[in-house]
């Protein structure tokens, strides 16, 4: 039987086919206007599934509602979704796909809100369980690649930890890479460094920020249900709080991303609210860079019963992050949780983002991701080259790096 993780269970030599050709380097761009196919076209192929009056919006710019998410979401023409959030990418981007040369740092894996859909999860004592000290992490990014631009610390939320304690591992990533950009804490992580400090948001953030950090990755908003939140991570924040956090960090200065854990217990209505959620929040504040949607990985959790998302789905949810969001201008195919056939994909299919090298990513490892924990430079821009697009590399608030 063909397992829904077999293709992220490849190892990376085999995602490209003996013998085919890479794109040269050179290969003339193409326009927005060759691949935008007749509208006349695009709206009777729409019509006949459920999609109609969405090709005319999308080519003029105007917002698309609930239904037409939903539309979306229970449409079986995928590749009508994969043609229209094409044209938008291009519109936006042109043939640039970008990436950068990240570090993971996953600093603890102790955490006390037993959410029923992670793996990575522990209690100090378990198998398994840790904690990095300062030095542990100075150690491990002075010895990490020096090309890295950014770092990316998560981890569980542990009560105990003291404020200093974050204060200190900001001040260890800078002592050993001090040109280095520190993105770091989900917003639930956050919440609890606030409440641990014991001081208002902006004086936190303010000395998180003298301390390093320089901005946030955004996630553990997972979906915004209370349905599901009752149901599968009661312990964490509601969505109102996530929402409320995210807004206050932006009108402080920070940047952030927004995600959504799809995959799960979710209706497709939960879905499109989530991200009519991300759109207004995005009206208000322009904070975020991108959005990252999330496929669920079963393996080790509490609800390993669910399968994981198949590779049509992950792509629809892609094109349908690039058509909703229509003020997000980053979407990212995450590689590691989609598989890199799939992350590769997802360049026709709305994304412009692949992510990074990404070393020792321990998260989705422990759920069963069967990717590689780390991509070599040259296998990042090969991957993006076969699927059309020109390698870019950007550092973590999408300038364009240049080597
Ligand atoms: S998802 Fe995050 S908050 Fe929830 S149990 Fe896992 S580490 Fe803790």
């Amino acid at each position: 039987m063909v397992s829904p993780l077999d293709d992220v269970a490849r190892p990376p030599e085999e995602v490209r086919p003996p013998g085919a050709a890479l794109l040269p380097e050179d290969s003339p761009h193409r326009a927005l206007e060759e691949i935008q196919l007749p509208l006349d076209a695009l709206e009777e192929r729409a019509a006949r599934c459920g999609l109609g009056g969405i090709p005319t919006k999308v080519r003029a710019r105007e917002r698309l509602s609930a239904a037409d998410g939903l539309a979306m979401y229970q449409s079986p023409d995928i590749a009508l979704l994969g043609l229209l959030a094409d044209e938008e990418r291009a519109r936006r981007h042109g043939d640039v796909a970008f990436y950068n040369v990240n570090i993971h740092i996953n600093y603890t894996n102790w955490c006390n809100k037993f959410c029923e859909f992670c793996a990575f999860q522990r209690r100090p004592g378990d198998d398994g369980a840790y904690c990095m000290s300062p030095e542990q992490i100075e150690a491990e990014l002075a010895a990490a690649d020096p090309a890295a631009t950014e770092v990316h610390m998560v981890a569980g939320v542990w009560p105990a930890l003291k404020y200093d304690y974050f204060l200190d591992i900001l001040r260890a990533a800078k002592r050993a890479r001090p040109d280095i950009h520190v993105k770091a804490f989900t917003m639930v992580e956050i919440d609890q460094i606030v409440k641990t400090a014991g001081k208002p948001l902006a004086e936190v953030m303010q000395e998180l920020r003298q301390a390093g950090l320089d901005s946030m990755p955004g996630g553990g908003a997972e979906v915004f249900s209370e349905r599901v939140r009752q149901e599968l991570y009661p312990k964490k924040m509601s969505a109102e709080r996530w929402i409320e956090l995210a807004r206050d960090i932006h009108q402080l200065g920070f940047r952030t991303n927004a995600t959504m854990l799809y995959g799960m217990t979710e209706t497709l209505e939960e879905r499109v609210d989530h991200l009519e959620r991300l759109r207004a929040l995005q009206d208000q504040t322009g904070g975020f860079q991108a959005y990252i949607p999330l496929a669920f990985h079963p393996d080790n959790t509490g609800i390993d019963h669910l399968p994981f998302p198949s590779p049509p789905e992950r792509l629809r949810a892609i094109a349908i992050g690039r058509l909703f969001l229509d003020n997000f201008d980053h979407i990212k195919a995450y590689w590691v949780m989609l598989g890199l056939p799939v992350a590769q994909m997802g360049l026709n299919y709305g994304a412009n983002d692949l992510d990074g090298t990404v070393t020792q990513e321990k998260i989705y490892h422990d759920a069963g991701a069967g990717t590689p924990q780390q991509l070599h430079l040259d296998h990042l821009q090969q991957l993006i080259r076969e699927a059309g697009r020109v390698p870019t590399e950007r550092d973590t608030l999408y300038q364009v790096v240049a080597r």
